[in-house]
């Protein structure tokens, strides 16, 4: 299967690929195996998934946690052994469906569950890799992916495993067996929707229903982003929520109430001189994983940007856009569970203009700040900028929605060179743009306008793959690139299933030096502690541990161990292709372990211009690798 990627940012040539991706998939098929015993099918109950960050025996979650720290308190495998480790096994997910595998592996008694590019599922057995059963989701010829077939990962609760499917859809299968237990279809894949973010399990803290929630993708075609709470039990939803300004929600199968104000003033309308498509095709679509904060009992949740990305559709007459923030896009948003209202949002990028899209997740943690602990999001953006902001404004319940002024700590640089602004004003919450960063509109007569550099490109400063938190360090570990691009706005019109973008690019490097950096900021001022640099883009997740350790993979095929107070690489092991997923550990009968998928894909070959030409020498794949260092035991501990 050959897989186009565009020479000039064409849309003909992306549409060309995600056509070609469409195709492939045509001989998709459900298959499922019994092959060996389980586990015992010992379910997974709300207390395990609250304790998941302190229990080192599983990872019932994505992000290790409902506060997504990616941190283990395990210590077997530290800074003195790590040189050390070894592959214990590696399963090959098969077919001839490889693509980018980003996802991140369960263990749950004695089982690694693990999803695929393709919407497939595996259940491994924890100690040999063996398989105990598959799931292949059947999905049709006209898929519309964005940015490659992934999956990002499952969720568990009770006997079952769900996760989303790239037709738009939400599976359930059972733990044990791999038996489709429901399968709910969330919306029209022929619009553009799909799923590849990982639910999320909460429990709403004022009626004790366990919830399931997950939300849409689509941004690039203009579909209204959703966030949906469902019965894990029957996969019913309870709640969907729009997340843009005046659409209508639903509770318990009625339209509930609109998002935000009803005549959605930060969208420019028919008053504004303005046809109404941009409030009606607006993007923000929540396409990663929610993290929950039990105390204020709040679903907190990064939206996608606003559609188009061409900003001019977006503003008012004379081009003004600073009227209209075209909420609730490219931000994090606090959803109170038992109605699916919204009752805070930032935006991390008022008024987008570049396809910042703000849905890496929101880290929950603890911060020292003037002698005092404060409860702190924080959340890498692909716009460059770190926003570690209050989650007690933004969660409080007086009846309005919070909003930027005065609810960020701290809003710290990541990249290098950032050309869109100069930094942020903490009083206002907003940003203080640059001049001349905001595409200029097609001349009268013209198709493009004058193409501007722009940096972070569209693909970010970091873009999906999530940040660890070390609750030893207190530093965030980034995976971040230094890249720009060259910008320019076209004209377009909206048709469902197209691409609704109205911009073209070209993505370039910044540096000879590197692409890709990893880098430890300390979340109380911003200060970059390390970097390591890469050649290659960095694309996979960070995870570290109390054995002192950051763990990472790279676009070149190397899972990574990295000294987390310094920065000095420690080991390396080469999975054969590139490395874009999410790293997790844990112990079992006294022993700690490293699970990681290889299998290269995402949007930068896609997408990524240069940076799609240097990555055209990573052979793909798709595999599960387990680690171990083979003579540590507890008591080397
Ligand atoms: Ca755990
Ligand atoms: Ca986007």
């Amino acid at each position: 299967m050959q897989i186009r990627h565009p020479k000039r940012g064409g849309h003909a040539a992306w549409l060309a690929a995600a056509s070609t991706l469409a195709l492939a998939t045509a001989a998709g098929f459900t298959a499922v195996q019994a092959e060996a015993p389980a586990g015992s099918g010992k379910p997974v109950t709300w207390e395990d998934i609250a304790n998941d960050e302190t229990t080192t025996g599983d990872v019932v979650g994505w992000g290790m946690g409902i506060r997504n720290h990616r941190y283990s308190s395990l210590e077997q495998i530290n800074t003195t052994n790590v040189g050390q480790m070894k592959p214990k096994w590696s399963f090959s997910f098969g077919d001839e469906k490889q693509r980018g595998q980003e996802t991140q592996a369960l263990v749950h008694d004695g089982v690694v569950y693990v999803t695929a590019s393709y919407s497939r599922a595996f259940a491994l057995d924890m100690k040999t890799g063996k398989k105990i059963w598959s799931y292949t989701h059947r999905l049709p010829e006209d898929i519309r992916p964005c940015c490659d077939v992934v999956n990002r990962g499952g969720a568990l609760y009770g006997d079952k495993f769900f996760m989303g499917t790239l037709d738009a859809g939400i599976v359930a299968l059972d733990i044990k067996t791999g038996k489709v237990v429901w399968n709910k279809k969330f919306e029209d894949h022929t619009a553009g929707y799909t799923m590849t973010g990982a639910p999320t399990i909460v429990k709403d803290q004022k009626t004790g229903k366990v919830m399931l929630i997950h939300g849409s993708s689509g941004d690039e075609f203009g579909v209204v982003g959703r966030l949906y709470g469902r019965d894990p039990d029957t996969g019913e939803e309870i709640w969907m929520r729009p997340l843009v300004e005046g659409h209508i929600g639903r509770l318990n199968g009625k339209p509930s109430t609109p998002t935000g104000d009803p005549k959605a003033p930060s969208w420019p309308n028919a008053k504004d001189g303005k046809k109404v498509e941009a409030w009606s095709q607006g993007g923000g679509a929540p396409w990663q994983s929610a993290t929950f904060d039990v105390k204020t009992n709040t679903i907190v949740i990064g939206t996608g940007n606003p559609a188009p990305w061409n900003y001019h559709y977006r503003s008012g007459p004379n081009g003004d856009w600073k009227p209209y923030d075209s909420l609730f896009t490219s931000g994090q948003v606090y959803i109170e569970p038992s109605t699916g209202e919204p009752v805070g949002f930032f935006a991390h990028t008022p008024n987008d203009a570049w396809d910042y899209s703000g849905n890496n997740p929101i880290t929950l943690f603890d911060m020292e700040k003037d002698g005092k602990t404060v409860r702190a999001g924080a959340h890498a953006d692909r716009n460059g900028f770190l926003f570690i902001t209050d989650i007690d404004k933004l969660s409080a319940r007086d009846g309005k929605i919070h909003k930027q002024e005065g609810t960020a700590y701290g809003i710290y640089p990541f990249v290098r060179n950032i050309t869109w602004a100069t930094g942020w004003d903490l009083a206002t919450g907003r940003p203080n743009e640059v001049e001349g960063q905001r595409p200029p509109a097609p001349e009268k007569g013209q198709e493009k306008g004058k193409s501007i550099k722009v940096t972070p490109n569209f693909l970010g400063g970091t873009n999906w793959m999530p940040m660890s938190y070390s609750q030893d360090t207190k530093l965030f570990y980034i995976p971040s690139n230094d890249w720009t691009e060259d910008y320019w706005t076209e004209n377009v019109t909206y048709k469902k299933g197209a691409a609704y973008l109205g911009q073209g690019f070209r993505i370039k490097r910044e540096f000879d030096t590197h692409v890709g950096a990893l880098r430890a900021v300390d979340p109380t001022n911003g200060k970059i502690v390390w970097e390591h640099l890469e050649q290659m883009p960095l694309w996979a997740g960070t995870l570290a541990t109390k054995g002192g350790l950051v763990f990472t993979g790279t676009s070149d095929g190397y899972v990574k161990a990295f000294d987390a107070k310094d920065g000095k690489e420690l080991w390396k092991f080469q999975t054969g292709s590139g490395v874009v997923s999410q790293p997790v550990t844990w112990e079992a009968d006294g022993k700690q372990y490293l699970g990681i998928a290889s299998g290269y894909g995402g949007a930068v070959p896609l997408w990524g211009g240069d940076m799609a030409d240097m990555t055209k020498t990573v052979s793909q794949g798709g595999s599960f690798w387990v680690f171990e260092v083979p003579q540590a035991t507890a008591s080397a501990q």
